[in-house]
C-alpha cells in the first residue's frame, strides 16, 4: 500500500493507519509524530458553510478583545480568550492536538491559552511585531489570468518576520514553568509545526506552482510517499467511547480518533533474544535493556520502518 511518509521518532514505526486530523499520531506508540498540512487544509474547506461561522465568532471574539484591551480589564480579556478558543477546539475538533486528553487537562490547556493571551497584554507591540505588520503591509500583489497571487519575495520575507515572532512567544510560553503543561500537551515542536502548516494554508493559494513548491520544501511542509506492505490489523473497542478501532499488529497504544483516549494494549515487550517479557519501562524509548539477559531490543519491530 502507498502511504505518506511519516516516521515515528519515538518507536521508529511509520504510519500506517488512515487518518483525517493534521495531527499525526503513531499507530503503534501513541506519539504525535507530526503536522500534516493538507490534511489541515481539508479540515478548513471541507464545509464553507462551518468554516464562515468560525470566521463570523472571531470577529466578535476580536471586537471585543479589543475593546477589553483597550479597557485594560485583565479579567473579560482573558474570559474571552478562554471562550474563544474553547469555542475553536470544539468547532474545529480536528485541530485539538490528540495529545490533550478530555477533562482536567483539556480545561488546563485552555486555561494556559487564556492566561498566555492576559500575560502578553503589556508587551503586545515589540521591535518583532513592528517588523512582522511591516513585512505584512509590504506584500506585494499581481494578478494573471484572472488570479490574485503574491510577489514570493516579499511573501518570504513577512514569513521570516512572522516566524522571529513566533519564536519570541515560544520563550513566554515554552521557557516559563507555570506554562509547563504546555511541554507535555503541545511540545514547542509541533506548535511551529501548526503554526507554519496554517501559514500554508492561508497563502498557498495565492503562490504560483512552483513557488509553493519551493515554499512547501524550504519549511519541511511537503510529504514523502512510500510503499509498505499492508500491516495487519485486528479490532479493538475504545474503552471510553465504546467505537470500534482498528489497531496494527504489535501496537501498544491506541489514541482513540473519536474521543482522544489512550487505550493501552500492552505495557511489556518479549526480549528478542531470550523470549522473556519485559515490562516497559515509564517513559520508555524505542530501544530498552532486557532485564533478563541484558541484550537490548526494539520494542516496536522494524517489521515495517
Ligand atoms: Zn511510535
Ligand atoms: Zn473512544
Ligand atoms: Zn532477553
Amino acid at each position: 500500500m502507498r502511504i505518506k511518509k511519516f516516521t515515528c521518532y519515538h518507536c521508529g514505526a511509520p504510519k500506517v493507519n488512515h487518518y483525517e486530523n493534521p495531527y499525526i499520531v503513531c499507530d503503534y506508540c501513541g506519539f504525535m509524530i507530526d503536522v500534516d498540512y493538507a490534511a489541515g487544509l481539508q479540515v478548513w474547506n471541507h464545509s464553507a458553510e462551518h468554516t464562515n461561522k468560525y470566521l463570523e465568532m472571531k470577529r466578535n471574539f476580536e471586537t471585543n478583545s479589543a475593546k477589553y484591551l483597550k479597557q485594560k480589564n485583565k479579567e473579560a480579556y482573558w474570559q474571552e480568550q478562554y471562550n474563544y478558543w474553547d469555542f475553536y477546539y470544539i468547532h474545529y475538533p480536528e485541530y485539538l492536538p490528540p495529545s490533550v486528553p478530555k477533562g482536567e487537562k483539556y480545561k488546563l490547556f485552555i486555561k494556559a491559552a487564556a492566561d498566555m493571551a492576559v500575560e502578553a497584554m503589556s508587551n503586545s507591540s515589540s521591535q518583532r511585531s513592528d517588523n512582522y505588520n511591516k513585512a505584512y503591509q509590504s506584500l506585494v500583489y499581481y494578478q494573471k489570468g484572472n488570479k490574485n497571487f503574491v510577489n514570493y519575495i516579499s511573501f518570504l520575507l513577512m514569513m521570516q518576520a512572522y516566524l522571529e515572532l513566533q519564536e519570541q512567544g515560544f520563550r513566554i510560553v515554552y521557557d516559563n514553568p507555570a506554562y509547563k503543561i504546555m511541554n507535555e500537551l503541545l511540545p514547542e515542536k509541533f506548535q511551529l509545526k501548526m503554526k507554519l502548516s496554517q501559514i500554508a494554508q492561508t497563502w498557498i493559494p495565492y503562490l504560483e506552482d512552483k513557488e509553493a513548491d519551493d515554499f512547501l520544501e524550504k519549511y519541511d511542509l511537503k510529504q514523502e510517499y512510500a510503499d509498505i506492505e499492508e500491516p495487519q490489523r485486528y479490532q479493538i473497542i475504545c474503552e471510553d467511547c465504546k467505537s470500534e478501532l482498528l489497531v496494527p499488529k504489535g501496537a501498544l497504544v491506541c489514541i482513540c480518533r473519536h474521543c482522544r483516549h489512550q487505550n493501552i494494549l500492552k505495557k511489556t515487550a518479549n526480549c528478542l533474544n531470550c523470549g522473556f517479557e519485559n515490562e516497559l519501562p515509564q517513559n520508555w524509548n524505542n530501544i530498552i535493556t532486557c532485564s533478563a539477559c541484558n541484550t537490548q531490543f526494539r520494542v516496536v519491530l522494524p517489521l515495517f520502518g
